[in-house]
């Protein structure tokens, strides 16, 4: 065991017989969108994995790629892996993390998507819709079920060839292995549907074809599914056998994963507490002899080291962690632990950006996936730059900035460092928010960045300095809409109500169904623990049962929620869905958690007035009064760029503005979230 670190079980080598892991955190698998791109998508993938694997992760997986067409795109290119023009693709990655670092074990995984997959020829056990595809997939025959074992067997060989370390099936999430393990999707009557030996014998063939082919020296890893947070989903014994019957077929690990795509319990998002689900990798692992891998929102060492402290598992997976900083494990095992940039599980800049087709990166590290393209060199000029406004745009532009080499004052109005995310931070669910501001604040100390905190500072303050460079990242302030009686006492804005500098009644009305009214919405019904921050109360409001292991583990729970004794009515101009406007991935989970809470939701509403009586509005062309004392204003915000026009003028009648930068929402209001604001900060800093 080592010493001299203060996480010494994550850093605890593995002994697999024939091969050992350094350490035991696992880059998981994420598909990134560069997988698909056959112009330079694989130079990319190997510099991004390459980085990861110079920060000291112990094993890697790729992103999931198809044993054969009808398993991934349809399209023949980068995401399957069917040839050796593949093989040559796949070297590059293999390469690059050798050079990086030989001791890194980098796996390949292949994922077949069934009735998931994005295109008309989708193929399943059985002809059943997924809730989440609009195509309706064709029964395989048993022929071509051979078949596709076959494919699986000959694209572990083919990935064995490229130099990887192991393979990874993946048997969940709703994709084909899963669709046939459950009678909801296994409706066959030949030996592959009916009982549930036939109905596992699709991974179990798979898994001892794989052995056959790649030999006994290769890491061999299969995803279960130890719950898949479905009524009709596996019972406890059946997931035991399964998991047994794979490790007899030739598994070298076993690796839990959480969820099907279509189930409505959120497991990955910010909402979700910290290894929630570990508990479950625990209990299997006492029924097996080979090491399992345990996932889902261990984004921070000191949590790694609980969760192996308790016995819940070998392996420790960090998909996410990875892409908000690649340095993780090196910063973990030196115990600089206040350095590591956190994955707050946002899902914006990752997951939803997946989903909407388009590459992934990370709201906190927008170089991920760009690390050809975005890079923060030391500069050979260093400046004198002054920043206004330390929320998120000018923090990200400050420290990379600083990074290069740039002489940096940062001048913040308030006490904190943080602006609007100082806000976002109180919201229960969002306790991870306060990571980023601690990064913040360490980075600020480290680079020597001279930050004046309670300083307005004005446009001749500045004029008056000998700046090189300024950058005005003064954000934005809330909007206030023009609507008769909103100067009434009983109205307040966000910012009031979420630092309580106002009072909140018991009967409230919030305007703007945004991002900003959602939260507002979760923190005035909210009782109790935090959801998030206490992983029974999140089983009970999800209905979850842990104990019991009920099939999926949820079947007959009742969701319980702690309900307010707030009355609460969340309004919206637009006659759309609510919550549309939300992330892709966490916005269903956003809406039930208010209709869990009975937050009355009306849209299509006009604003008529307020007064002593409450809100006058119309809907369907009807007038109705809520009788609220509270109108809690949440409608959007404008831009705050007084200092920057000052300047600008300024500059403009001197006749050089090269050296003013605008920058977040100071520059653009609409739609500013912190991804956007990051990303602008470190893509300025790394041009000036
Ligand atoms: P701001 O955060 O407004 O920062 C500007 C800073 O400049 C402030 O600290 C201000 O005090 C300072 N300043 C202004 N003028 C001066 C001056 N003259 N001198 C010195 N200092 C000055 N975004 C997401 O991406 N995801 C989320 O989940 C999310 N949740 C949110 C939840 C809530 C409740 C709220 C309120 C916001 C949330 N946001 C979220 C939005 C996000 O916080 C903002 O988009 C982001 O903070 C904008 O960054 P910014 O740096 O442009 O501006
Ligand atoms: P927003 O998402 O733009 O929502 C503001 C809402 O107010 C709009 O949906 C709009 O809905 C309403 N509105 C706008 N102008 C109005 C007016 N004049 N009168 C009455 N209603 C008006 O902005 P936000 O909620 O303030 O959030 C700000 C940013 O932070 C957003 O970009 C958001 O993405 C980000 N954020 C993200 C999250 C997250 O969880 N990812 C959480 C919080 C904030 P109608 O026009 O339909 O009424
Ligand atoms: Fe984590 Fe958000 Fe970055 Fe995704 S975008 S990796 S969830 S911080």
């Amino acid at each position: 065991m080592s010493t001299e670190t203060p996480y010494p079980l994550v850093f605890e080598p593995l002994d697999l017989g024939f091969t050992t892991l350094k350490n035991r955190i696992l880059m998981g698998s994420m598909h990134t969108g560069l997988e698909e791109d056959s112009t330079e998508g694989f130079d990319r993938l190997a510099k991004y994995y390459a980085e990861r694997a110079s920060g000291g992760v112990g094993m890697i997986m790729t992103g999931g790629f198809a044993p054969n067409l009808e398993g991934g795109s349809g399209k023949v290119g980068g995401d399957s892996l069917t040839n050796a023009e593949g093989v040559e693709r796949h070297r590059q990655i293999t390469t690059a993390v050798k050079e990086a670092d030989p001791d890194c074990k980098m796996c390949f995984q292949i994922l077949h998507t069934g009735s998931i997959a994005g295109h008309e020829n989708l193929v399943a056990p059985s002809p059943v819709r997924s809730r989440i595809n609009r195509f309706t997939p064709r029964a395989l025959t048993g022929e071509e079920i051979e078949q596709t074992i076959e494919d699986f067997a000959r694209c572990a060989g083919l990935a064995r060839e490229a130099g990887y370390d192991g393979v990874e099936v993946i048997g969940s999430a709703g994709y084909l292995i899963s669709a046939f393990l459950l009678t909801k999707t296994n409706k066959r009557s030949d030996e592959w549907g009916g009982s549930y030996e036939n109905r596992m014998r699709l991974p179990v063939e798979i898994i001892r074809r794989i052995r056959q082919r790649i030999g006994d020296d290769c890491i061999l890893i299969y995803r279960i599914a130890a719950m898949e947070m479905l009524e009709e989903g596996s019972s406890w014994e059946e997931v035991v056998q399964l998991a047994q019957a794979i490790e007899q077929a030739g598994a070298t690990i076993i690796s839990t994963h959480f969820t099907w795509h279509e189930a409505r319990v959120p497991t990955i998002a910010t909402r979700v507490p910290r290894a929630a689900f570990t508990r479950v990798t625990g209990r299997l692992r006492k029924e097996l002899s080979i090491p399992v891998i345990t996932s889902n929102r261990i984004n921070m060492p000191e949590v790694a080291e609980k969760v192996l402290a308790d016995g819940h598992a070998d392996i420790v997976s960090m998909g996410r962690p990875m892409l908000a900083d690649p340095d993780l494990a090196n910063k973990a095992r030196e115990g600089r632990t206040d350095e590591i940039n956190t994955c707050i599980a946002c899902n914006q800049a990752c997951l939803d950006q997946l989903f909407q087709g388009r590459q992934i990166s990370c709201l906190v590290n927008p170089r991920a996936g760009y690390e050809t393209r975005l890079n923060y060199l030391p500069t050979d000029a260093p400046k004198k730059v002054a920043v206004v406004g330390a929320g998120p745009a000018g923090l990200a532009f400050t420290c990379v900035a600083a990074q290069r080499g740039h002489q940096v004052t940062l001048f913040e109005a308030d006490a904190e460092i943080g602006g609007h995310f100082n806000l976002a931070k109180r919201i229960p669910g969002k306790e991870e928010f306060n990571e980023t501001l601690r990064y913040y604040t360490r980075q600020i100390e480290l680079l020597g960045v001279d930050l004046k905190l309670n300083h307005r500072v004005s446009s001749e303050e500045l004029k008056g300095g000998d700046w090189d460079e300024v950058v005005i990242a003064s954000g934005i302030v809330p909007r206030k809409p023009p609507i008769a009686g909103i100067d009434h006492p009983k109205v307040i804005n966000y910012r009031e109500a979420i630092l309580g500098t106002k009072p909140v009644g018991k009967r409230v009305a919030i305007i703007g169904a945004g991002g900003i009214g959602y939260d507002v919405a979760e923190l005035i019904t909210h009782n109790g623990t935090s959801a998030s921050l206490d992983v029974d109360v999140f089983a009970r409001e999800w209905g979850l049962d842990f104990e019991n292991h009920p099939r999926g583990g949820v079947a007959g729970v009742v969701p319980k929620v702690e309900k307010s004794d707030r009355e609460v009515f969340l309004l919206q101009r637009k006659s759309s869905r609510f919550g549309s406007t939300l992330g892709l991935t966490t916005g269903w989970a956003h809406t039930i958690s208010l209709m869990h809470k009975e937050v009355h939701m009306l849209a299509g509403v006009t604003y008529e007035k307020i007064d002593d009586e409450g809100l006058h509005i119309t809907v369907d062309g009807k007038p109705r009064l809520l009788e609220v004392d509270t109108i809690i204003i949440c409608a959007g915000q404008e831009s705050l760029s007084d200092v920057y026009e000052d300047l600008k003028s300024a500059d403009e009648a001197a006749q050089g503005t090269a050296n003013l930068h605008l920058i977040g929402g100071a520059e653009l209001a609409a739609e500013i979230d912190a991804k956007r604001a990051i990303a602008q900060g470190c893509r300025l800093a790394a041009e000036i």
